[in-house]
């Protein structure tokens, strides 16, 4: 049975242009949508989007919600005399699926599409065919004829680049898409924030999670917001397709939200135990099947807010995904909804 939600608004999610500290078009969808909802939504110093419940309660600790906004992209680095963009590449992206890639360059003067083009394969050698490219080689074709036509178009040194990629269904409830990392969870914050109109709950959507070891958005959000716990709604890297081993990722699709026990082999967020075990509690008590992992490469949120202030009790709750940080990363709905359910009623469940 298809689960129930509105493919084109996840679509509007998923599509939104918004690579690290340049997130005003996911920002703006997002505080919108919170705004609706009754919620008081601000943006703090970093361009966080930060959303107070109607029951909000400054005089007790809330419990916070968030899920980062940025993805993963490109900076123009460079003009060439003829034209073509050279970039810089922005969070973690494996060069090998950049060649013939699709993207869009945001300008002063608006978007331009552009294209990393790569030459064909009738004037290739058989010897080269198997090699990949590095990004230093890489360029994009925006259709300019010379650096003085791409500035014409609007282009400058820093210009921000995004993949280009509309989300599509897949069979069994799945979805494909750019940037599920980590706007599932953004479009999930948005079905969390409908259902905790009446707990004092703070909905954020982070900046700048891609960029460094540890989000630098999330960080300032709960210095300033002080939380008596933190939930990150992230993905994480699931582990069931043919060229993943058993044993790299035990998350798979389809099985629940993924709770992250430990982040970047215990450099990030060690899951504080009570939190934890309430966590588990309510999945049993609410039938919801969730999976354990532990990561080694790889953080969320919680890792940038665990060791604030006197501490503060994080865990990431997370959608499994498939070739995560690519173009055609695959969640599943099911799962997305699972992962709502369980972090609604955690803090359904109480303060904790
Ligand atoms: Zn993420």
């Amino acid at each position: 049975m298809a689960t129930q939600f509105d493919f084109e608004e996840i679509a509007r999610f998923t599509e939104a242009f918004g690579i690290p500290a340049h997130e005003e078009e996911i920002s703006e969808l997002l505080k919108g949508r919170l705004a609706k909802l009754g919620y008081k939504v601000e943006f703090d110093m970093m361009g966080d989007v930060i959303a107070y419940s109607p029951a909000f309660d400054k005089k007790s600790k809330p419990m916070v919600i968030a899920a980062h906004m940025d993805e993963i992209g490109m900076l123009v680095k460079y003009v060439s005399k003829k034209g073509f963009l050279k970039f810089a590449k922005i969070g973690g992206i494996d060069s090998r699926m950049l060649p013939n890639q699709r993207v869009i360059v945001k300008t002063k003067k608006g978007k331009i599409f552009g294209v990393i083009g790569t030459k064909p394969p009738h004037v290739t050698k058989a010897s080269e065919m198997d090699k990949a490219y590095d990004a230093q080689s890489m360029f994009i074709d925006i259709g300019a004829k010379s650096d003085k036509e791409a500035r014409k178009m609007g282009v400058e040194i820093g210009d921000p680049i995004s993949f280009e990629m509309d989300l599509a269904r897949l069979g069994n409830d799945l979805v494909t898409g750019k940037a599920l990392d980590d706007r599932i969870g953004c479009f999930a914050l948005v079905e969390i924030a409908k259902r905790l109109k009446a707990k004092n709950v703070v909905i954020v959507g982070t900046v700048q999670e891609e960029v460094s070891t540890f989000g630098k958005g999330a960080m300032i959000s709960a210095w300033n917001l002080e939380p008596s716990s933190f939930i990150a709604v992230d993905t994480s890297v699931a582990g069931d397709h043919p060229e993943m081993r058993e044993e790299d990722g035990a998350v798979c699709l389809g099985k629940g939200p993924a709770i992250t026990m430990v982040e970047a082999s215990g450099r990030g967020n060690v899951v504080d135990k009570r939190l934890a075990a309430m966590v588990l509690e309510t999945a049993k008590k609410l039938k919801i099947p969730c999976q354990l992992e532990v990561v080694e490469g790889g953080a969320t949120d919680a890792s940038s807010v665990y060791n604030l202030k006197g501490g503060i009790p994080s865990v990431a709750i997370c959608v499994p995904s498939r070739y995560i940080h690519s173009n055609v990363s695959v969640c599943s709905l099911a799962d997305l909804k699972r992962t709502i359910d369980l972090v609604v009623g955690l803090a359904l469940k109480g303060k904790f």
